[in-house]
């Protein structure tokens, strides 16, 4: 496909900076930009919005967001070899794409906002991007300082992040995310379309922020979810056993024979309520 912006095709810009994918950097490459602007676009209209990119490397999805006019672009990378790669597609949109080198797990993204409102765009190695996103997800203060959150994770994750009580793959992650998102899978990207191609199916998911979640102390939804999925083949009763067990359930009138996967965010944010 030939690229919108008439930057050169990302093929050339990693073979020219010898940008050969690190494992331990979880590099595996999106080059179609057709489907850089498909994750982009999934975030919703980004003219006149400022993007916070996490792991921009070569710069396909960067490209994707500048050509579909966001206003500014703050791209936070790790490795430093991709720094000139990203100063080319800075040189071609003047003052809109500003690159930080850093670790993102180590950013405070919040105050990168400068109080504008954000959308944050990321295709990260998964455990990085599971990390953020419980970050991004715990602060007390609510709303967030962002918009959206428009993410790219392996399969499993994203079914994780958006299963609710009763459907596979529920645990802590969906609780937090149906506690103060609305999640969404988008679509999947198979893994031939990354290079080199990871083993897994990948999934973007996109989060925006509930406005008035249900009352809780995210530390001590925390702790329920901790105790009653740590131990999610046993009955309440038992797992719940080290912060109040019998006792506890009974104030939040909840059956102590259920197992943790039957139970709804509600009734998580219940009991923690009662801690
Ligand atoms: N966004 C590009 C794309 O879609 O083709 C690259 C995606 S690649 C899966 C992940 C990127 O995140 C790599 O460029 C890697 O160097 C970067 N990265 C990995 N860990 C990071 C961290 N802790 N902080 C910032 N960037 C990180």
């Amino acid at each position: 496909m030939a690229a919108l912006d008439g930057l050169p095709p990302l093929r050339d810009v990693i073979a020219r900076h010898g940008l050969d994918a690190k494992k331990a950097l979880g590099q595996n490459f999106l080059l179609d930009l057709n489907l850089t602007q498909k994750v982009a676009r999934t975030a919703g209209s980004l003219e006149g919005v400022t993007v916070i990119e996490v792991g921009p490397g070569p710069g396909g999805l960067t490209r994707a967001i500048l050509a579909l006019g966001a206003k500014k672009v703050i791209a936070i990378e790790r490795d430093p070899r991709c720094l000139p790669a990203l100063r080319e597609i800075a040189d071609h949109y003047p003052g809109r794409l500003e690159v930080i080198e850093g670790d993102a797990l180590k950013t405070d993204f919040e105050s990168l906002a400068q109080g504008e409102p954000v959308k944050i765009i990321a295709n990260l190695p998964y455990n990085v991007g599971t990390q953020l996103l419980v970050n991004w997800l715990l602060p007390r203060a609510w709303p967030p300082f962002w918009q959206s959150l428009t993410l790219m994770f392996q399969k499993e994750v994203g079914q994780r992040i958006v299963a609710r009580e009763d459907e596979n793959h529920y645990g802590r992650l969906g609780v937090l995310c149906g506690w103060r998102t609305q999640a969404h899978m988008a679509f999947d990207i198979p893994p031939q379309a990354f290079t080199p191609p990871p083993k897994v199916t990948s999934t973007v998911v996109h989060l925006e922020p509930i406005a008035t979640p249900l009352p809780c102390e995210p530390d001590r939804l925390e702790k329920v979810t901790h105790a009653a999925f740590g131990q999610r083949r046993k009955m309440l009763r038992q797992s719940l056993k080290p912060i109040g067990g019998e006792a506890l359930l009974a104030r939040a009138e909840i059956d102590p024979q259920r197992r943790a996967e039957t139970l709804s965010v509600e009734e998580f944010c219940r009991i923690a309520n009662l801690l």
